[in-house]
C-alpha cells in the first residue's frame, strides 16, 4: 500500500476478499509519512500523471484528505499507524515486506537526491519494519518501480532474500547486488482500465506460466475490488495456484535466470517509466 487511506481501509478488504478465497499473497509495507498531496504538484509537471488521475478517478480511489497530505495537512505515518493491521496480514499467512520510508518522495525525488537521503531511507524504513514485524525484511519492492544503481548498492547491505522493483517480463538476477528478481509481470488495473481488465489479465493467464499480478490496496481494496475477485475467482477456475513471494521465490531458485542490470521503461497505462 501507498497510502494511509490505502493502509486502513484497503487492507482490511483485500485481506477479508484473501481470506474468502483462502490465498495468500505479499503484501509491500509503506512504514512512513504519507506525503501523497505532494502529487498534486505532479499534476502541473506531468501531462501522463493528470490523464491517470482522471481516467482511475483518483478522488473516489485515494479519497481528497490524501491529496493534501504533507502540503496542507500533515503526512501521517501509514503502516506505523497501524500495528494490528500488521499483525493481521502475518497472522493470516501473508508475507509482509518492506516497500518504503516515505512513498511518495522516493517516487518524485529519487533522482535528484544524493547517496545519504536513499541509506537514510532504507534505514529508517527496515528499522520501522524490525520495530513492527520483529524480524529482518526478506524483500524490498520499489516504490513505482522505480529504483537506480545506488539504490541496489544500499540494498545489498540488508539481508534481503529477493527484489521486487521491475515490471520485468521474466525473473532475472540484478548484477547488483546479485538478488534475483521476482518481477510482477502482469498489467495492473490500474493500467489497463477495469472494462476488459479482467479478461485481458485472464487471457495472458492462459499460458500457464507463473505470472505476478501487482495489486494495490488504494485500487483492488477499494472501488474496484470486485474487479479483484472476480480475477481471483477466474484464476482460480482456470487451476492457477496463488502464493505469496516467498514460496515463488522458492520454486524459481537461482541458479538459471540471466544475471543484467534493469533499464528504465514507459509502459503502456503508466505516467513514469518502470523498472524492467
Ligand atoms: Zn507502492
Amino acid at each position: 500500500m501507498d497510502t494511509y487511506i490505502g493502509m486502513k481501509r484497503g487492507v482490511p478488504r483485500l485481506l477479508a476478499i484473501l481470506r474468502n478465497f483462502n490465498v495468500r499473497g505479499t503484501f509491500f509495507l509503506s512504514m512512513g509519512p504519507d506525503s501523497s498531496g505532494r502529487a498534486v504538484f505532479q499534476l502541473v509537471k506531468n501531462p501522463l500523471f493528470l490523464k491517470k488521475m482522471v481516467r482511475t478517478g483518483a478522488g473516489r480511489l485515494y479519497g481528497w484528505r490524501t491529496a493534501l497530505y504533507g502540503t496542507l495537512l500533515p503526512s501521517p505515518m501509514i503502516a506505523l499507524s497501524f500495528p494490528n493491521l500488521v499483525k493481521d496480514i502475518l497472522s493470516d499467512g501473508h508475507d509482509a515486506e518492506f516497500h518504503a520510508w516515505d512513498h511518495r518522495r522516493w517516487q518524485d525525488e529519487l533522482p535528484a537526491r544524493p547517496y545519504g537521503w536513499i541509506e537514510n531511507w532504507f534505514e529508517r524504513g527496515v528499522e520501522a519494519y524490525r520495530g513492527m514485524a520483529g524480524r529482518e525484511p526478506s524483500s524490498f519492492g520499489a516504490p513505482a518501480w522505480l529504483i537506480d544503481e545506488r539504490a541496489l548498492e544500499i540494498a545489498a547491505k540488508y539481508s534481503f532474500h529477493y527484489l521486487s522493483c521491475t515490471r520485468a517480463r521474466e525473473p532475472f538476477i540484478h548484477d547488483i547486488p546479485g538478488l534475483l528478481e521476482i518481477p510482477s509481470d502482469l498489467p495492473c488495473f490500474e493500467e489497463i482500465g477495469i472494462d476488459d481488465g479482467v479478461s485481458r489479465i485472464l487471457r495472458i493467464l492462459e499460458d500457464g506460466q507463473t505470472h505476478i499480478l501487482p495489486v494495490h490496496a488504494e485500487a483492488e481494496g477499494g472501488v474496484w475490488d470486485r474487479y479483484f475477485e472476480e480475477l481471483l475467482k477466474g484464476a482460480l477456475q482456470m487451476n492457477y495456484r496463488i502464493l505469496p513471494l516467498s514460496k515463488i521465490r522458492e520454486i524459481l531458485g537461482q541458479s538459471e535466470w540471466p544475471v543484467r542490470r534493469h533499464r528504465m521503461e514507459l509502459l503502456p497505462g503508466r505516467s513514469q517509466p518502470c523498472a524492467v
